[in-house]
């Protein structure tokens, strides 16, 4: 029996980012029997290396700190599920919107944003190192799977998403991906929806976190307006309910406040600015997904919160330090005597170094860091530099 594969454009609006119309990938591929090609995407992305690797990484809290904290990989999954229902509340791709969700954090680092700012120090005469670029490099590059081609060859729709930020300098060397940021122009929908996703997530998740370790209470939460008004809605609704329901259910109430209201606004703006195509709506020079000012005001006021009171509580700096200790101190010695690395790595490091000099083989050091787990660095770190080491 001949399958007829099914159109992945189905039902989509105009505006999505549709397979039809796809810039395509690097090397040339053809079609699959009955997978789109963004599907194909999100299943190689699934199957890579870098994102098993995401259980084992740092998003607030280490990994061993407490199982039920999340990690970057329920983090990304988190970020796929809000983001998805807003993509099919306003016709945007599905599919596209879930690869790029699922491979906007493979770039990061052991150990959050403390390993991601020792390894920009340690890379500071070597061209820094930034999260969201390494992203882009695991799927382009450092993927080593395919007999055809280097990385994961996935198209230009969800490399767009997964480079949500870059600076000017490294935009040039971006290719078609970073035209963007040196023209001022907007990625698709479903990328600029993907980037929100994200935030939504974690802002919301953190809040759940935060309580869990008893870093913040629901009374310090509670100067928070977004916070305050669902919490107080949920007990006059349930007089009897257990504290981890009442948390739960408040955060659920902010979730669903945001995206609706995400989706409000958005499909408002759409309907105002009637873009016919994506490169329509790439050519434009503000994004078109977004929130009312006034939950955009709500939404910072939580964040300027999780940020003063989470992310810089002294149980939290602690780890920082730690982490810097770890991956400085790993990253100096692989860059000093780089035989130490795997074989792999040495042979990479070895070629770049040729091509590049210090530079080349200090960012092969920092490619082989930047992929560890937490527990990976830290049972490297006791092996090569300090046994005793606490974490
Ligand atoms: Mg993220």
């Amino acid at each position: 029996m001949r399958i007829i594969p099914p159109n992945p454009d189905a039902g989509l609006a105009s505006y999505a980012a549709l397979e039809s119309t796809s810039h395509g990938r690097i090397y040339s591929e053809a079609s699959h029997p009955y997978r789109g090609a963004f599907q194909r995407d999100r299943d190689r992305i699934v199957h890579s290396t870098a994102f098993r690797r995401l259980v084992y990484k740092t998003q607030v809290f280490v990994n061993h700190e407490g199982d039920l904290y999340r990690t970057r990989l329920t983090h990304s999954l988190e970020v796929v599920q809000i983001a998805r229902t807003i993509a099919r509340a306003l016709a945007l791709n599905e599919q596209l919107v879930e690869a790029i969700c699922l491979a906007h954090d493979l770039g990061h680092t052991p150990f959050g944003h403390a390993g991601q700012d020792s390894l920009n120090a340690c890379m500071r005469d070597y061209g820094g190192f930034e999260h969201n670029l390494q992203s882009l490099r695991v799927v382009d590059v450092l993927e080593d799977k395919y007999a055809e081609f280097p990385g994961l060859n996935l198209c230009y729709e969800t490399r767009e998403g997964i480079l949500k930020h870059c600076s000017r300098r490294n935009a040039r060397e971006q290719g078609d991906v970073g035209d963007r940021f040196l023209e001022g122009k907007q990625p698709s929908l479903e990328a600029q929806l993907a980037n929100l996703a994200d935030e939504i997530a974690y802002n919301n998740h953190d809040v759940d976190d935060g309580l869990r370790s008893g870093l913040i209470t629901v009374d310090d939460l509670c100067s928070v307006a977004l916070f305050h008004e669902q919490h107080e809605a949920v007990c006059r609704k349930f007089s009897d309910i257990s504290e981890r329901a009442l948390i739960h259910e408040t955060v659920r109430g902010m979730i669903n406040r945001i995206v609706t209201d995400l989706i409000d606004t958005s499909r408002d703006e759409i309907n105002l600015a009637k873009p016919t195509d994506v490169e329509d709506i790439r050519s434009r020079p503000r994004p078109l997904i977004g929130f009312s000012p006034e939950v955009y005001k709500e939404h910072r006021v939580l964040k300027k919160f999780l940020q003063t009171s989470l992310y810089r509580h002294e149980r939290v700096e602690q780890m920082t330090v730690r982490a810097n200790t770890i991956v400085t101190g790993l990253f100096e010695l692989f860059f000093s005597s780089p035989e130490k690395m795997p074989a792999e790595h040495v042979a990479r490091a070895v070629i770049l170094e040729r091509e590049l000099g210090d530079a080349g083989r200090a960012r092969v050091v920092a490619d082989y860091v930047a992929g560890m787990t937490d527990r990976y660095a830290l049972s490297a770190y006791r092996r090569l530099l300090d046994a005793d080491i606490k974490f």
